[in-house]
């Protein structure tokens, strides 16, 4: 473990949490068996979340209603309502039940052209509406090599503080490393703890109280590899695409996080 403040500080004032990204799968039947399956287990006292596609929130939201994991959605309009075809509004999600949507996730930004500013619109309007922003922020490996994580990172991030101000204490933070995303590379934990070391010190800076705020680590996170990022200071549980997939590899993490 990277030296940083100690880790029991972060057991005292933040609760771990540990999110599943389904991304575009699944099915009515696997969802099924996955929700079956995560009800079933004991996943530790870290807080657990799926988001899942919009399609399937009434299902979810019935198979999980009364119990400890919560749900969520993968994106949201910046918008209220209105002549926006195709969107889903933060009120809709809501209205689902939502506890969390993810804002940012770098395949948004990459392919559908999302700026930091409509992030933080979005994530603003998710608060609105009561709902946990998981905003995500990450570096490309070419700005890692030339050596821009932290402009890269601060840049992404600064947009939502300048917009959200003191509301940024209600927005969960993701640092997703694109270059980990769904490739198999993994930051080391002393790389992730490096870069969540600084964004909680960007949040300290701008007033927010980075002390209860949780940064969640994203990029290949396994069951076998859980368990080291999460021991560090400033990690505070996982945001998990692929391994969410999987019953078994899930519940792993959730554990390893709690
Ligand atoms: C993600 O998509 O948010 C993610 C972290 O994916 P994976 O775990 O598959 O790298």
């Amino acid at each position: 473990m990277s030296e940083a403040p100690a880790g029991s500080q972060r057991a005292a004032k933040r609760r771990s949490l540990v999110v599943g990204n389904w991304k575009m799968n699944g099915s009515a039947a696997s969802n099924e068996a996955l929700l079956a399956a995560l009800k079933a287990a004991p996943l530790g006292d870290a807080e657990v979340s799926v988001c899942v596609p919009a399609v399937y929130l009434h299902d979810v939201a019935d198979s999980l209603h009364g119990g400890a994991v919560h749900w969520g959605a993968q994106d949201c309009s910046s918008h209220e309502s209105g002549a926006y075809t195709g969107e889903i509004s933060a009120a809709m999600l809501a209205e689902f039940g939502c506890c969390h949507v993810i804002v940012g996730h770098s395949e948004r930004r990459a392919l559908h052209g999302e700026s930091d500013a409509l992030v933080a619109q979005k994530a603003a309007t998710a608060l609105k509406h009561g709902l946990v922003p998981i905003l995500c922020v990450g570096e490309t490996l070419a700005e890692r090599e030339a050596g821009q994580t932290e402009a890269v990172v601060g840049r992404q991030l600064g947009a939502a503080i300048a917009l959200l101000d003191k509301r940024i204490d209600g927005v969960v933070v993701a640092y997703e490393p694109v270059w980990a995303i769904g490739t198999g590379k993994t930051a080391s934990p002393a790389e992730a703890q490096a870069v969540h070391s600084f964004l909680r010190k960007s949040l300290a800076a701008a007033g927010a109280t980075s002390g209860s705020l949780r940064i969640l680590y994203g990029g290949s996170v396994k069951a076998d590899n859980a368990a080291q990022l999460f021991a560090e200071a400033d990690i505070d549980g996982g945001l998990i695409g692929g391994a969410s997939l999987k019953a078994a590899d899930f519940i792993a993490i959730c554990r390893a996080a709690g």
